[in-house]
């Protein structure tokens, strides 16, 4: 059986599972893509095509007064034929649409989890230490902002929004350098809460009609991790990476449709708005059902870089100083490893992040550059340290393997280096790990292998234990 046949049966498979027993998908219109709760009931042709009232009237009203295009049909050849028929057709470049099942929702606001539900932050926290090493400061802000995060969301559904006291949106800005856990403590909290999770990159959006993602396109994301459950998504969260890259240009004459505009654009989004985007597709076009998705309760984080950005808090802080009795301090902020964390609204703007984008973003956080320490305690104390993985790895060949606390002081140097934080660790985990799970394997003897410094610094070999407490072979 071919793709085309498979992909046609699927379909068919689709098509009749919506109208049994199990209702819980919508039907979509063949010919406007508008879902059943938008264009109402629906006409079901032959083949599991469904129709609108709208677009059958159209289709009526042309035909009577003699106005249908039938040249057009040409093109659609999959417009008068049933699903079973599209097998029959082998023409390569013919796309054939698949059909997009979007989850119904019910439009009392069920709420699927209790206030106790919502883990408190200090679980947050411990949940979060098990994965994501130092950081403290961001993970406890993190948590705290989350807790309140889901409160707002337990309450709007409770009504509560129509109380006095509204609880205004927690989104999240996250400054911190390359690799220092920002994508991975978002990643970390999605999974423990349990909730669709989007990751969106700044520099592909741009301003809407020009080259590029478009900025519904992240919703459309959250949709997809969501399963098409818009009632889901709309409970999830969107984390948008290298937020820094969409800072305003500056000296620009052109329209500056990949910076500010965009920021300009994620406003609305940030705030809590609803937007159509498509379903199982970042473009909207004639074949891909739109639904609506309110992004009220929608949990969004930016993170980036910034560099340069201590420069900017450096000289702020030491304009400061230069008046008057603490002019001496000048170079004071030099050397200091927390200067990130120092940074307000007024650096964020100087670095041309404009004041209504910051002021959707209350909560900021900042990660700190890992250091040497940190990076040995990231190769061994996570859940899923990458240590702990090719420990696992060589259990399975019955071969025990240990590193000495020196050997991961070198890695975590060698880390350092590159400048990438974390990111680094693998790479060059991996290159010197090759030899040893190529070698070990092929000499069913050995009984234990510790890595030494001196090994990775190429000026000695393993320290190799056999089975039998012999010598290894040279
Ligand atoms: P970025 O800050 O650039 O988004 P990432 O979160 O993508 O960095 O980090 C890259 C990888 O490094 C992660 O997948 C994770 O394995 C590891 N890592 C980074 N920071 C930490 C940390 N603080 N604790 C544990 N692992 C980390």
């Amino acid at each position: 059986m071919d793709e085309r046949e498979k992909d046609s049966l699927e379909q068919e498979k689709q098509g009749t599972c919506g109208e049994g027993g199990e209702d819980e998908y919508e039907k979509v219109c063949y010919v406007c893509r508008r879902p059943e709760s938008k264009a109402g009931p629906m006409i079901t042709m032959p083949g599991n095509m469904h129709l609108c009232h709208d677009c059958m009237q159209k289709a009526f009203d042309s035909v009577t007064s003699g106005n249908l295009d039938w040249s057009k049909i040409q093109n659609m050849p999959y417009m008068n034929m049933n699903f079973s028929d599209l097998k029959n057709l082998n023409i390569p470049e013919m796309e054939i649409p698949k059909k997009q099942k979007v989850k119904k929702r019910s439009d009392d606001k069920k709420l699927e989890f209790e206030l106790k539900d919502i883990p408190a932050p200090h679980v947050i926290k411990s949940r979060l230490d098990e994965y994501v090493i130092g950081q403290e400061k961001a993970k406890k802000v993190i948590s705290v902002a989350v807790y309140n995060h889901y409160k707002r969301v337990y309450m709007a559904a409770k009504g509560g929004d129509r109380e006095d006291v509204r609880i205004e949106k927690s989104n999240i800005l996250m400054v911190g350098p390359t690799g220092s856990g920002k994508t991975y403590l978002v990643k970390t909290l999605a999974e423990l809460l349990e909730v669709p999770l989007a990751i969106a990159d700044a520099t592909s959006l741009t301003e809407a009609g020009y080259i590029g993602d478009d900025i519904e396109s992240v919703i459309s994301k959250l949709l997809a991790a969501a399963g098409n459950d818009v009632a889901k998504a709309e409970r999830g969260i969107v984390f948008i990476d290298e937020i820094d890259k969409i800072a305003k240009k500056k000296n620009m004459n052109t329209r500056d449709v990949s910076g500010e505009s965009v920021q300009q654009e994620l406003l609305k989004l940030l705030e809590g708005t609803r937007v159509e985007v498509p379903v199982g597709s970042n473009q909207k076009n004639a074949l891909t059902p739109m639904e609506t998705v309110n992004t009220d309760n929608i949990l969004f984080i930016c993170g980036g870089a910034f560099p340069d950005l201590e420069d900017i808090i450096k000289e702020r802080l030491s304009k400061r100083s230069s008046i008057g009795f603490a002019s001496d301090l000048k170079d004071k902020y030099d050397n200091d490893p927390d200067l990130l964390s120092k940074v307000t609204a007024e650096d964020l703007r100087a670095f041309g992040m404009i004041p209504e984008f910051l002021g959707r973003l209350p909560v900021v956080v900042t990660l700190q550059k890992l250091t040497r320490d940190l990076l040995v305690k990231i190769l061994k104390e996570p859940k899923n340290a990458i240590l702990k993985q090719y420990v696992k790895l060589l259990e399975l060949d019955e071969v025990r393997l240990e590193f000495e606390d020196e050997a991961l002081e070198w890695i975590a140097e060698e880390a350092l280096k590159k400048d990438t934080g974390a990111r680094a660790l693998r790479a060059i985990m991996e290159e010197f790990m090759l030899d040893i799970m190529y070698e070990i394997p092929k000499d069913p003897d050995i009984g234990s292998v510790i890595i030494t410094r001196s090994y990775l610094e190429k000026k000695g070999g393993p320290v190799i234990e056999m089975r039998s407490g012999l010598l290894p072979h040279a």
